[in-house]
């Protein structure tokens, strides 16, 4: 038997996705073994996620109303990547092959509905902004295509004269971007297919 406080801990980390009981007591004894300085840092930290919201633009996380990309009049605004998750930025982001600016959908179409996702502020996005290429990288599982088709059809349907794209399949099907190293990424990128 852990001491309360130590058990409770272990039950937090147990509840965070990927994280098995075993680990978590791992985990909560290597804090345990952290200097106090560590533990005080990580600690603020941990608070301090409250404060993290989403870009008011694109939905990425964000610590004030505009992320770091959407505020970054360096990158090329005249593309758009769409992705699931801002999980998915991160990889994009390292591969180096992409320098335009994001949409963060916040998941996939389930069953049809589309009410979870940021899918009315992209098309007013796409309407009110030059974009000349839109490239969907949602993930190669059923629902990354299935919101990748409804996504292309609903461009297409907005009648703007932009290049849709979509990463290639050098993404094992079933694969998430999330996931994969960055030669796979950056050759995804650099191949991607015209779709319309
Ligand atoms: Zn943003």
């Amino acid at each position: 038997m852990y001491p309360s406080s130590f058990q409770k801990l272990i039950d937090h980390f147990n509840s965070l996705p990927g994280i098995g009981p075993k680990m978590a007591e791992r985990l909560v004894l290597h804090l345990y073994k952290n200097s106090s300085d560590r533990i005080d840092d990580f600690a603020r930290d941990l608070l301090r996620i409250k404060d993290i919201t989403s870009c008011k633009t694109c939905f990425n996380i964000a610590e004030s109303d505009q992320c770091k990309i959407c505020a970054d009049s360096s990158r090329d605004h005249t593309q758009l990547c769409i992705v699931e998750e801002s999980l998915d930025i991160l990889p994009i982001e390292r591969s180096r092959a992409y320098n335009g600016m994001y949409h963060v959908l916040g998941g996939t179409i389930k069953k049809q509905d589309t009410h979870h996702l940021s899918i009315e502020p992209l098309l007013k996005r796409v309407l009110q902004n030059g974009f000349t290429e839109i490239i969907i990288a949602t993930n190669f599982t059923t629902e990354g295509d299935l919101t990748a088709m409804y996504l292309q059809d609903m461009f297409v349907r907005a009648n703007k004269d932009i290049h849709i794209s979509r990463l290639v399949r050098g993404l094992a099907t079933g694969s998430d971007i999330e996931y994969a190293d960055d030669m796979t990424i950056r050759s995804a990128i650099n191949n991607r297919e015209k779709i319309s």
